[in-house]
């Protein structure tokens, strides 16, 4: 049994939670596996702690302790754990502003997006960042912070970064990522500074879990889609990104020193619109998998 099962994930995608208590596990055929206990004697912390996230920063050293983990490890139903952000203390939550086309003409058409500050080119806007402390895995329900105003949801492809990077060429930006995850980056309409509008806490999901780039090599191809409830809302691929992702990283360690763990939401398509309390989100991103993320309501707030 044990060697069947080592085959079966070999043979998928490396895909990287954490759930429960702050466990680790390893996804494969509707199981995470817990390897937490193999691999916390390597997490300790000493001080001065690392600069960026411990456990990505760490992931080349741990991979093999992982993978020798797996067949003995605990496994619980994939539907019996809460999912976590699979990145614990990202440094960094970098997001762009507007980077698929038919979005971009959405987002001039209405003021309702804009509020009268509509980006125009995103070269020209630049990136924003989204406070850490707003993240939240697919296990956690969002929590509408104003009812009364537009709370919109946005799927984006995430990237987290595995090495430090500056000034990196395009060419060489992919062997800087560790994996990827489906991202949501919930926005409050309105007029204040777009970085105060999505950091609400709850404010942007990152799961369902994270496959390792080592499985995904190529990120320009990928179909996403987003459901509210049962209605589509969202469908696009990442080759329709005007900056994809080797240029995002280009474009953002040219200003900045990118760190293990940092996470760059690459952008959503078009088709963002509210979400209120007790709708069900389902978010899927091709070759990653798919996550449901509810939306509390009120009362549970
Ligand atoms: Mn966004």
């Amino acid at each position: 049994v044990a060697g069947k099962l080592d085959r079966t994930i070999r043979d998928a995608p490396m895909k990287l939670c954490r759930f429960n208590e702050n466990r680790v596990g390893v996804v494969s055929d509707g199981y995470v596996h817990d390897v937490t206990d193999a691999i916390t004697p390597m997490l300790q912390n000493t001080w001065p702690c690392d600069y960026g996230d411990t456990f990505v920063g760490r992931l080349p050293s741990l991979r093999p302790v992982i993978e020798k983990a797996i067949p003995t490890a605990r496994r619980f139903a994939i539907d019996a754990v809460c999912l976590l952000s699979p990145i614990a203390r990202p440094p960094k939550i970098i997001a762009a502003p507007v980077n698929y086309k038919r979005h971009l003409a959405e987002s001039i058409n209405d003021p309702g997006i804009h509020y009268g500050a509509a980006v125009k080119d995103i070269r020209a806007a630049g990136l924003f960042l989204k406070s850490p402390t707003s993240l939240i895995g697919s296990g956690t329900p969002i929590r509408i912070r104003f009812p009364e105003r537009r709370n919109d949801h946005e799927i984006e492809l995430a990237v987290v970064m595995g090495r430090m990077a500056t000034r990196v060429s395009r060419e060489a930006a992919l062997d800087h990522v560790a994996g990827y995850c489906v991202g949501l980056d919930i926005t409050v309409r309105g007029t204040e500074d777009r970085s105060f509008r999505k950091s609400p806490d709850t404010y942007t999901v990152l799961g369902p879990w994270m496959v390792t780039a080592d499985e995904l090599s190529d990120p320009s191809n990928l179909k996403l889609s987003l459901k509210v409830n049962a209605d589509i809302r969202q469908t696009a691929n990442t080759s329709d990104l005007l900056i994809g992702v080797p240029g995002l990283i280009e474009f953002a360690s040219s200003w900045y020193t990118l760190y293990p763990g940092d996470i760059i939401f690459s952008g959503t398509p078009e088709g963002v619109g509210p979400i209120t309390g007790g709708d069900v989100m389902t978010a899927y991103i091709e070759r990653i998998g798919e996550m449901r993320v509810v939306v509390a309501r009120a009362t549970d707030v």
